[in-house]
């Protein structure tokens, strides 16, 4: 591999990049990365990892006033915005800090730059205007916030990117769009002590996750102070005196300090110089690749949000992963997409993992459906009106379980362990073999003796 500067020149120090350059090199590949802004991409930097703190952070407005029925009195509370904002930036210059070192440890060589493709085996680094050349090229630049380029007033309005860092805590916020990132920043700005709209075009908040979650979510939102708008979008953005105004398709006019787009995410293709190489792209931007993450053009590879599968942190890391093995350490296997657990920490959280009703209904002819729903037992002292419901879906012909669906306290953390049931294609006879822990929520997986409904061909 001596004709090239490098084995492995890695575009993007996110998730995937990152993972895939640190396996390579355990190999004793020459690695390469190139990272334009900050090392731990989006989910360290500006996603995941800053947005569960703040949640964890707007979560104590509640335990404050729960705190009460348990016989705690608790005096004049205040937030100090700028407080978290520094807490939270410490924390994330902490951990790019380990993920450099990481890096350099393993031996991959770091570059602060902007990396553009010229061909197959060549990127020039914009930092210094420098030609490199490598026998492969992974393509890991992650995908950037999408906001309407057509709509009076665009400029106006922030996306994930800036919430992390508002100079002032806005009084009134409205988010558009109804996917994670808009549930879950809805209830971070509400928990945080902001007045909090968040307007979606469709019929129901987070489509693709079952509707029986997606309608709870939405009641308990609106019980927790959200207002909660469907079937309406933003057609104009106006600054004045007032603040902003948002007009809807609908008509109305809603003020704020801030509005922020939450309408999906796109791949960060643009200017990557990918026509020149020939690396083919969907109509999004998209890469395309193959179950082993490689292009069309057989020394470039790409893994993570580039390529829309699944796009989560956990998937980047396993493509990226699977990627080095392949590659490098003759260890060929592909990431698995299939029964993928996942969490939206909205309040309450949502943690599911396999098909919702409606996607099983569409596949099997016979299902029974499992569904409690009740009043989380600290609820009880704390007299907090807030349901959590469970929800088990089986094929009544196989009896296995098909989904699992919780909204509710912890329900991230549940979904995790449900992942490995579903995944070693547990049946519900496994569900209730199972002994239940006592008392916790989670025992009603495992106590739900009669299908709430049973539907039959
Ligand atoms: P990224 O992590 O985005 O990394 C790409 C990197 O490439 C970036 O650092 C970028 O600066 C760099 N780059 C781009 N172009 C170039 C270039 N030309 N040259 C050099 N560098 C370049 N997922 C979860 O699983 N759980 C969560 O709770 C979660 N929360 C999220 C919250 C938010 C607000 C957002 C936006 C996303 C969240 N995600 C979450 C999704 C998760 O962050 C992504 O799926 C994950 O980061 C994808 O990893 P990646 O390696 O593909 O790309
Ligand atoms: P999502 O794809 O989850 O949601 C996008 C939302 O925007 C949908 O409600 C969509 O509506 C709506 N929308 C799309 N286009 C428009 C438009 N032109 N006008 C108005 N609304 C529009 O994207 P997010 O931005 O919320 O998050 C990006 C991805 O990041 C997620 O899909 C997820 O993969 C990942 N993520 C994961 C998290 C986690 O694991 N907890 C947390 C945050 C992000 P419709 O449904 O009608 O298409």
């Amino acid at each position: 591999m001596a004709d090239f500067d490098y084995d492995l020149f890695v575009i993007g120090g996110g998730s995937g990049g990152v993972r895939a350059a640190r396996i390579a090199a355990g190999y004793g590949a020459r690695v390469a990365v190139a990272e334009e802004y900050r090392y731990g991409g989006t989910c360290v930097i500006r996603g995941c990892v800053p947005k569960k703190l703040f949640v964890y952070a707007s979560h104590f407005s509640e335990t404050f006033e729960d705190a009460e029925g348990f016989g705690w009195s608790v005096g004049e509370r205040t937030f100090d915005w700028e407080k978290l904002v520094d807490a939270k930036d410490r924390e994330i210059t902490r951990l790019e800090g380990i993920y450099r070192r990481n890096l350099e440890r393993s031996g991959v060589e770091l570059h602060d730059s902007r990396a553009v493709i010229e061909d197959a085996h060549t990127v020039r680094l914009m930092a210094d205007d420098r030609r490199i050349t490598a026998r492969y090229i992974l393509v890991a630049v992650g995908g950037t916030p999408n906001v309407d380029p057509d709509m009076p007033g665009g400029e106006h309005v922030i996306t994930s990117n800036e919430a992390f860092h508002l100079a002032d805590f806005p009084k009134k916020i409205v988010v558009a769009g109804g996917g994670y990132i808009a549930v879950e920043f809805a209830g971070i700005f509400n928990g945080l002590g902001a007045e909090t709209t968040l307007i979606y075009r469709g019929e129901e908040i987070l489509r693709g996750f079952d509707m029986d979650l997606r309608k709870t979510l939405h009641e308990e939102m609106e019980k927790k102070g959200i207002r909660v708008i469907c079937g309406d979008v933003f057609t104009a953005i106006e600054k004045t005196s007032e603040g902003l105004v948002g007009t809807t398709k609908l008509g109305e006019a809603i003020t704020a300090d801030k509005i922020m787009f939450a309408i999906g995410r796109k791949p960060n293709t643009a200017g990557l110089g990918l026509e020149a190489a020939g690396v083919e792209t969907n109509r999004n931007g998209a890469i395309i690749v193959d179950g082993q993450s490689r292009t069309n053009v057989p020394s470039i590879y790409a893994v993570g949000d580039v390529t829309d599968r699944v796009n989560l942190t956990p998937v980047a890391i396993r493509e990226g992963h699977a990627f080095a093995d392949t590659v490098f350490g003759e260890k060929a296997w592909s990431a698995d997409h299939e029964l993928i657990p996942t969490a939206v920490f909205s309040q309450p959280e949502i943690g599911t993992v396999g098909m919702t009703q409606e996607e099983a209904q569409a596949k099997y002819a016979n299902l029974d459906i499992y569904r409690a729903s009740f009043r989380p037992m600290k609820h009880t002292l704390s007299g907090r009106d807030e349901k959590m419901l469970m929800k088990v879906i089986v094929d009544a012909d196989s009896d296995r379980v098909l989904g699992v669906h919780i909204l509710g306290p912890d329900a991230g953390e549940l979904s995790q362990v449900l992942g490995i049931a579903l995944k070693m294609g547990a049946k519900k006879a496994d569900f209730d073999a199972t002994m239940a822990v006592h008392p916790t929520a989670a025992e009603e997986l495992v106590t739900m003796r009669e299908p709430s409904e049973r539907i039959r061909s």
